[in-house]
């Protein structure tokens, strides 16, 4: 079974549109979106294009400051005061990666810098404190969009077993505590994990966020297992694109119109023995920038 994300993120996207025609009417605007993006990023750029893009479709302004990549961090920081001072900016976000300049120093200090009732990426340590506590309202975009997409395709998550590989501040450790604060047992695996196929392999609900193209192979994944694959990675090499695909699959088509496809953590065998998967592109990516928007129109009227 193919878990539909786009499809989810579209209802989601429904969802929102008329709270945000009722913020429109009750205000006199619409709830209202700055994305700090500072350099040239190209990854970062369809980011940030996209998101601009399903933003405007719901009826949000979306407003984007471009910074050059080579600013200082107090001139990121100033940008986000500016924006914490705005009455009518609802939602910051700052579009990570920062540049190498800024440091993994300054990123903290530019993501401890937003206002915790406009940071609708839910990176704030106040935000990620609540998220612990299990009372958060903004929470990351990309966990809790694995978590509707659970719920809206009628996998249960308490009781079961889920594997979460990768810790990042992003994706893996809210992915944890989200599920865990649905009742599953939660295992977390990552780079030192000295037996991760076993452990995956025990797992009812497997996540993978990794960022190693088809990392995720047949062996990891117990028989009907539902697999969630975040990886999203750019394959240049039409080798690589052929060990992972076969030499006849449909995907390479596209390969050789673009010289690249974006695949995920997940092998594609994988299907094969899942009960039920994401795919990539089309299953976490789009329900991320969903719930973005629903974060936005959450900071909006919670202020
Ligand atoms: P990251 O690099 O910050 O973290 C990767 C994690 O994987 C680390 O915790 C590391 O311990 C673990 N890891 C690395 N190698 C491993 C190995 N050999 N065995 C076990 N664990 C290993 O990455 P991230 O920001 O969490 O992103 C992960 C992936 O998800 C990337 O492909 C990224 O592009 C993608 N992503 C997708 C979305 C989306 O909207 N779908 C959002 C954010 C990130």
């Amino acid at each position: 079974m193919l878990l539909d994300g786009a499809r989810i993120a579209r209802t989601i996207r429904e969802e929102v549109a008329p709270r945000v025609a009722a913020f429109d009417t009750a205000h006199g605007r619409p709830p209202t979106l700055h994305i700090v993006l500072v350099g040239d990023d190209p990854a970062s750029q369809i980011y940030v294009r996209n998101k601009e893009r399903a933003g405007a479709e719901a009826g949000l302004t979306v407003a984007v400051h471009r910074l050059a990549s080579s600013v200082t961090v107090e001139d990121v920081l100033a940008t986000v005061k500016s924006l914490n001072d705005d009455p009518a900016c609802d939602g910051i976000l700052v579009q990570a990666p920062l540049p190498k300049g800024i440091g993994k120093h300054g990123t903290e200090l530019v993501f401890d810098a937003i206002d915790p009732r406009k940071d609708v990426d839910g990176f704030h340590p106040h935000n990620v404190g609540l998220l612990v506590q299990g009372r958060a309202v903004l929470k990351p975009c990309t966990p809790s969009g694995v978590v509707e997409l659970l719920d809206r395709t009628g996998h249960a998550i308490a009781g079961k077993h889920a594997v979460v590989i990768g810790r990042s501040e992003i994706v893996g450790k809210p992915m944890a505590l989200l599920l865990l604060q649905r009742d599953a047992t939660v295992t977390i695996c990552h780079s030192k994990t000295p037996d991760l196929v076993a452990t995956c392999a025990r797992a009812d609900i497997l996540v993978a966020a990794i960022g190693r193209p088809g990392f995720v192979t047949r062996e990891f994944v117990k028989a009907g297992a539902v697999v969630i694959d975040v990886g999203i990675n750019r394959v240049d090499s039409r080798e690589q694109a052929v060990q992972l695909f076969g030499a006849n699959h449909p995907r390479l088509a596209g390969f050789d119109q673009r010289g690249s496809m974006i695949v995920g953590d997940v092998h594609p065998a994988v299907a094969e023995v899942a009960g039920a998967m994401t795919p990539v592109p089309g299953g976490v990516g789009p329900l991320t920038i969903a719930m973005l928007l629903k974060n936005t129109i959450e900071a909006a009227v919670d202020r």
